[in-house]
């Protein structure tokens, strides 16, 4: 039999289950290869190179079940195991990630560890259903909300303290970007604001990826994702993942998605891995396809304001290049003659695909605020771009002709 070399990220990270300790060890590669390389089966003389998808609800088990030990589907399954291990080495988790039936079922589960009655820091601005769960909660009491403006790292702290009318803050929520606003937060400062003050932090991670921002390194101490976007990538799956390096969070975490029983389907968590092999270069090309286009976008006549954290001038720009290696590929403009200008291009484009959800290698846009459940502080004309994988001179001309067609040229502009 051949000699073969053991794998380059340890092959036993994590064991068996979810809820085991994985390997501690660093993982001294890139990202990028993390991505390639993690959640592999062992490398052994004609084994696979991917994980099986295994469609078992019940294991072979008799007597008191060891630690460990897969025992029913609801709690632990070998096909969750591989996506698991990949997504916590990604986000330079010691532990492996938690996969959930969706992003909103990851989100849940975070939001599950504010004590009952406790006061919720959150984005004005952040997922909108992510907002709806936090005001369900607050008009059933669960717990308290108060919205702030992330970038607004003062106001975020100010918040944050204790004071005659309102208790201490149980927990901060962070996005960043916000979802569609693309503000940008300055997340060291507001974990070290957040820990004095005796808060958990909870990053949703979404926008950014782990290619892009590793909110754990900052001190967070629990990572969201809807794995749907960037980390499946493809728009086939509906996915979430939760992450935590500490022990007692991870645990209730697990906790949570075992008795609440949001969880993955076999084939959602391999093809989310499949998807996940290609991120960095789905992630790096669309990021560069959203610079390029926001640069362009910036000067457009038909177009009254863009929004990306690339741009020089954008209010995120410093933070974004201090704390993040890239600037994301979500670009939010208002064109030229409001919501029915938005509309327009919505109605022209013809490559550029009018859905909501972002993150896939298609680009596709919307106007937020269509939903009744944006938040009001989102522009009636603002549209949210997601910028896909495509040849960058498609997109422009497309979204350059739907923008000409639908509304007056800006009078202060050159062309
Ligand atoms: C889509 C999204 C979610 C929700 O994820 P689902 O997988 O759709 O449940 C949460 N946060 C952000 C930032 C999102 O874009």
């Amino acid at each position: 039999m051949a000699d073969i070399a053991p794998d380059p990220t340890p092959t036993d990270y994590p064991p068996r289950v979810s809820d085991a300790r994985p390997d501690p060890r660093p993982t001294p590669l890139a990202p990028a290869t993390v991505a390639v390389t993690a959640g592999r089966p062992p490398r052994v003389q004609g084994g696979p190179v991917n994980p099986a998808v295994v469609l078992s609800s019940t294991y072979v088990s008799a007597g008191v079940p060891g630690p460990g030990e897969l025992v029913y589907a609801r709690s632990g399954t070998e096909t969750w195991r591989d996506l698991e291990a990949a997504l916590g080495a990604l986000e330079g988790s010691t532990r492996p990630a938690l996969v959930f039936a969706s992003g909103m079922a990851a989100i849940a589960a975070a939001l599950a560890l504010v004590p009952r009655g406790g006061r919720v820091v959150a984005p004005r601005h952040a997922y909108q259903v992510t907002l709806g769960l936090l005001a369900e909660l607050a008009s059933l009491g669960d717990l308290q909300v108060d919205l702030v403006d992330i970038a607004d790292t003062d106001a975020v702290a100010a918040a944050l303290v204790t004071a005659p009318d309102r208790g201490a803050a149980a927990l901060l929520w962070v996005e960043s970007p916000t979802n569609p606003m693309l503000e940008v937060a300055d997340t060291p400062a507001l974990v070290a604001a957040a820990h004095a003050a005796g808060a958990l932090v909870v990053v949703d991670n979404t926008f950014a990826t782990p290619l892009v921002a590793r909110p754990l390194a900052h001190g967070a101490d629990v990572v969201v994702h809807s794995v749907t976007k960037y980390l499946a990538g493809h728009s086939d799956v509906v996915l979430g993942a939760a992450l935590s390096d500490d022990e007692a969070l991870h645990t209730r975490l697990l906790d949570h998605r075992t008795v609440h029983g949001a969880i993955a389907g076999p084939w959602e968590a391999w093809l989310a891995l499949r998807g996940l092999r290609t991120v960095a270069l789905r992630v790096e090309r669309a990021q560069a396809n959203a610079a390029e286009l926001a640069r362009r976008l910036a000067t457009h006549p038909c177009v009254a304001e863009v929004r990306h954290p690339s741009l020089p001038d954008d209010p995120g720009h410093e933070r974004a290049a201090r704390l993040m290696t890239g600037f994301g590929a979500i670009v939010a403009i208002r064109p030229v003659g409001g919501p029915a200008a938005a509309d327009a291009v919505v109605a022209a484009v013809r490559l550029w695909l009018p859905a909501t959800s972002l993150g896939g290698v298609e680009s596709s846009l919307e106007r937020r605020r269509r939903f009744s459940t944006e938040s009001a502080g989102v522009p009636e004309d603002l549209l949210r771009l997601s910028v896909g994988i495509e040849d960058v001179e498609d997109l422009w001309a497309d979204l350059d002709a739907a923008l000409r067609g639908a509304g007056a040229p800006r009078r202060d502009a050159a062309d």
